[in-house]
C-alpha cells in the first residue's frame, strides 16, 4: 500500500509510471540468462500484482496475456502495482523444449523456490521468487497445454491452512477459472511439489496458476480467456473498475485420476477433452502393429477429461488422459464479503 518507489535492482518505478527492464540471473556458456520484467506502478493505493508466464515457455497463450496485460494496463487508473515477468524461463524459450529447460534438464515448476548457488534453472526461480514475489501480495502464473498436451482450462490454488489467504486464494481462481476450479490440500493425489504457486503461497502470497491453452498453440481465444481471467482478478481485488462476472457454472476439481496404457502400440482414443466419462466406460483401445487390439482402456471411474497427451504410439506406463472428479462449485460469495 506504500506509495513508495518500486525497485527491482535498478530498475526504478514511480507511482504512476511504467518501466521495464531485463534481471540478468545466470549464465550460459553462450552468453547471458535474462528474465524481462515490467512494472506499472498505479498512482492509487492497492496490491502488488505479480503476474508470470512462460514458467514452462512453450506454453504461448498464457505467456502472451501477460505481455498483453504489461502493455495495456493504465498506471493513471491503476490500483496498486503490477510486476509482469512475460517469459521466466527464457532458455526453454528460446531452444522451444517442453517441461524442462534444454540448459540442465529441470522443470522449473519443479524446483522452486531454487537455489542462489543453483544451476540456471534454479537461479532463474530463485531470482523470480527473491526480487519478484517478495514484492507481491498476490500472483498469477499463466500456464497452459505443453507441446504435447491437449488442456481443458482451469484455475487453481494450493490450500495453505490459513483462512483469510485461502479465501482470497479460492475466490482468485474463481475469478480465473470459465468452468474448472481445483483447490489443492496437503496429500491432495497427484498434486506435484516445488511448485512456483504453492512455494509463493507457503510465503504468504496469495498465489494462483492459470491454465488455457494447448499443444505449443497460439488461439486468440486462449489468450483472450487468460486476458479476461486476469482483469477479472483485478477487478475482485479493486485494482481495476468493475465488478468481478464469475460464472454460475462452476465446477470444484476435488479429485483426479489417470488413465495409462498398459501395453505398447497404436493409441486410439474414443474420448475428448472436456467430456465427462463414466467408470468402466471404454475411453479407447491400443493396437499392435499388426492391427490387433491389444487392450482396452477403461475409466476407472466417473470424471471430465481434463488433459490428452498428442502422443499416438504408446509404450507401457504412458499416461493417456487425467480427469477431474467434480462437483458442482457453491454459489461465490458477494464481493463486498471478502477483506482484501
Ligand atoms: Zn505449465
Amino acid at each position: 500500500m506504500s506509495r513508495d518507489a518500486l525497485r527491482i535492482r535498478d530498475l526504478v518505478v514511480e507511482p504512476g509510471a511504467r518501466r521495464r527492464g531485463v534481471l540478468r540471473v545466470g549464465e550460459t556458456g553462450a552468453g547471458p540468462v535474462e528474465m524481462p520484467v515490467v512494472v506499472i506502478h498505479g498512482s492509487r493505493p492497492g496490491p502488488t500484482l505479480c503476474l508470470t508466464g512462460g514458467v514452462h515457455a512453450t506454453e504461448y497463450p498464457g505467456q502472451t496475456a501477460v505481455r498483453e496485460m504489461a502493455r495495456q494496463l493504465d498506471p493513471a487508473t491503476l490500483a496498486g502495482a503490477v510486476i509482469a515477468v512475460p517469459v521466466v524461463n527464457t532458455p526453454m524459450f528460446a531452444a522451444r523444449t517442453a517441461f524442462v529447460s534444454p540448459v540442465d534438464g529441470l522443470n522449473l515448476n519443479r524446483v522452486a523456490p531454487g537455489r542462489p548457488d543453483g544451476t540456471v534453472t534454479e537461479l532463474i526461480v530463485h531470482a523470480l521468487f527473491t526480487e519478484i514475489l517478495s514484492l507481491a501480495t498476490h500472483h498469477i502464473d499463466c500456464h497452459g497445454g505443453d507441446l504435447t498436451e491437449i488442456l481443458w482450462p482451469y484455475a487453481a490454488y494450493r490450500m495453505t491452512g490459513k483462512p483469510e489467504q485461502d479465501e482470497i486464494g479460492e475466490a482468485m481462481a474463481r475469478c480465473y477459472s470459465p468452468r474448472i476450479v481445483a483447490l489443492f490440500r496437503e496429500g491432495t493425489p497427484l498434486v506435484p511439489t516445488g511448485t512456483v504457486t504453492s512455494e509463493a503461497a507457503r510465503r504468504g502470497v496469495v498465489s494462483i496458476l492459470g491454465e488455457c491453452g494447448s499443444a505449443g498453440g497460439l488461439d486468440p481465444a486462449d489468450v483472450a480467456t487468460h486476458v479476461h481471467g486476469i482483469t477479472n482478478v483485478m477487478r475482485f481485488l479493486g485494482m481495476l473498475a468493475g465488478s468481478p462476472v464469475v460464472p454460475a457454472s462452476q465446477l470444484v476439481g476435488t479429485g483426479q485420476f489417470v488413465v495409462q496404457a498398459r501395453r505398447g502400440g497404436l493409441l486410439r482414443l474414443s474420448v475428448g477433452i472436456g467430456e465427462t466419462v463414466a467408470e468402466g466406460q471404454p475411453v479407447g483401445e491400443i493396437w499392435d502393429l499388426f492391427g490387433d487390439v491389444v487392450e482396452t482402456l477403461r475409466a476407472p471411474g466417473r470424471g471430465l477429461v481434463r488433459i490428452i497427451w498428442t502422443h499416438k504410439a504408446v509404450n507401457s506406463g504412458d499416461l493417456v488422459l487425467k480427469c477431474w472428479v467434480t462437483e458442482p462449485a457453491p454459489p461465490f460469495p458477494p464481493t463486498d464479503r471478502f477483506v482484501r
